[in-house]
Order: structure tokens, then C-alpha cells, then sequence
């Protein structure tokens, strides 16, 4: 019922020719991969030349980030209005943006709901810190998260939730599939609270953390996660094919 999806977030990586070199390489063989989602996430300054690139393909291209306001004396920011014309989705609150650049609860809902204004569909990261999973805090921390970046947002449209606990991310210290299971379980619980039954049932909730070709089949074959937002493995070609076409194989 949920299309599952792959996104594969770039991070600070790749020079436009590099980007265009990765895409040159996974194109042809993301292109035959269906039943899936495949999105990637370049830094801006490639978004043009990549969205040149895959036009015309089933692949989508998502920014890493966009600050909150339409235009104006904002010098170095990238717009909504900007992304909007090349991009379908971009990545909301990634834990990095939280933790170097003070990105707080109240900024990243301002983002998701002109994100979602501008028809733009949010990728909106929660998870929790090490120290709050090791106290277990986890469910309290991505409850609180889940709330205060969708507080006033009633229309959902293209919302997609990625669960990533910080510990994990860039660590090579994944979650166990099991653990990741229960938590996106929980969040879809607390969506359907917060919204309704039918809505939580046809979210998309992606786990994230060191996902690789070798373990995501962990995590694709439990039945609450929908996909995997892909930090470094997705800078390899055969990486980011091989996790896709496994998450086609798995949910096909
Ligand atoms: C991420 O950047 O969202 C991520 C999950 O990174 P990694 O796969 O490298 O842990």
C-alpha cells in the first residue's frame, strides 16, 4: 500500500563534476528499478546540473536543506521558491542541522510547513541522541520531535518521516532491525493519534543510520519501515543500487 523509497542524502560531498560522474553511474541501472521511490539528495550547488541529468528518468532529486522564508535579505540562503522548481522533496530537521547549526524545534516546523506550501514534500528526520537511548528515552525523544515539527500542520501532503537515531548516523553502528521496527511503530501510532488512523497507515516512515548493501535488508523486510534515508553508502554507486533493488525485491 506505501510506495517504499530509497533517498540517498549527499551531505557535504561531491564537487558538481564529481555529482555528475555519480549520477552518470547510477542512472541507467536506478532507472530499471521499479516499485520504489529512488531520491537523490545532491548539494545544491549540483541540483541544477543533477536535475539536467536525471530529467526525464523515474529518479527524484531532494535538497538537503532550504530556509524557511519565500525571497529577501537573507544572503546565502537557498529558498523553498528555489528548490521548488527543481526538486520534489528535501530533507527536513537532519540531525546535523540540529546539532551544528542550532536548528530548533520551533525552526524546523517553520520549514516543513512552507516546505509543504510551496508542495514541496518534507523528508522530516527525528531521532534521539545516544545518551537519551541509553537512558531510554528514545520513544519520549521522537514523540517530542514528531510533535513540535508538526505543530499546526494539518494537510500531511507527500510527508515523509525518516527515523534516524543519532547514534547511529555516519557511526557504522546501525540499529538492529527489530529496534528500528519498534520505534517507526510507535511513531506511526502517535501520527495516528495526532492525525488519523488512515493518514499514520499511509505514511511513509524511513529508518536511517549507517545503512549499507549489507545490512538493509534488515531493515527493509520489517513490516513498519518503508525504506532507508542513506547517508554515506549512497556516494557508492553499486552501494545505492544494491539497496534499492534489494527494497524492491523485499517489498515487491
Ligand atoms: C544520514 O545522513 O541521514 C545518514 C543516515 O547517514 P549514514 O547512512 O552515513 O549513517
Amino acid at each position: 500500500m506505501r510506495m517504499p523509497m530509497i533517498a540517498g542524502n549527499w551531505k557535504m560531498n561531491t564537487t558538481v563534476s564529481e555529482a555528475v560522474e555519480l549520477v552518470h553511474k547510477m542512472r541507467p541501472g536506478l532507472d530499471e528499478i521499479d516499485g520504489v521511490d529512488k531520491v537523490i539528495c545532491p548539494p545544491f550547488i549540483s541540483l541544477a546540473a543533477v536535475y539536467g541529468l536525471i530529467k526525464g528518468s523515474s529518479i527524484k532529486l531532494g535538497a538537503q536543506n532550504m530556509y524557511f522564508e519565500g525571497s529577501g535579505a537573507f544572503t546565502g540562503e537557498i529558498s523553498p521558491l528555489m528548490l521548488a522548481e527543481l526538486c520534489q522533496f528535501v530533507i527536513i530537521g537532519h540531525s546535523e542541522r540540529r546539532q551544528y547549526f542550532g536548528e530548533t524545534g520551533e525552526i524546523i516546523n517553520k520549514k516543513a510547513r512552507v516546505a509543504i506550501e510551496v508542495g514541496l514534500k518534507p523528508i522530516l528526520c527525528i531521532g534521539e541522541r545516544l545518551d537519551d537511548y541509553e537512558a531510554g528515552r528514545a520513544e519520549k525523544v521522537v514523540t517530542e520531535q514528531l510533535e513540535s515539527a508538526l505543530a499546526g500542520v494539518d494537510d500531511l501532503s507527500g510527508l515523509v518521516i525518516a527515523y534516524e537515531p543519532v547514534w547511529a548516523i555516519g557511526t557504522g553502528r546501525a540499529a538492529t532491525g527489530e529496534g528500528a521496527n519498534e520505534i517507526i511503530g510507535l511513531i506511526r501510532r502517535n501520527m495516528a493519534k495526532l492525525y488519523t488512523q488512515e493518514t499514520a497507515q499511509g505514511l511513509r516512515i524511513l529508518y536511517g543510520g549507517s545503512v549499507t548493501g549489507v545490512n538493509s535488508a534488515e531493515f527493509i523486510k520489517q513490516p513498519e519501515i518503508d525504506g532507508a534515508l542513506v547517508g554515506g553508502a549512497s556516494l557508492d554507486a553499486d552501494q545505492f543500487l544494491s539497496i534499492t533493488r534489494q527494497t524492491a525485491e523485499i517489498k515487491g
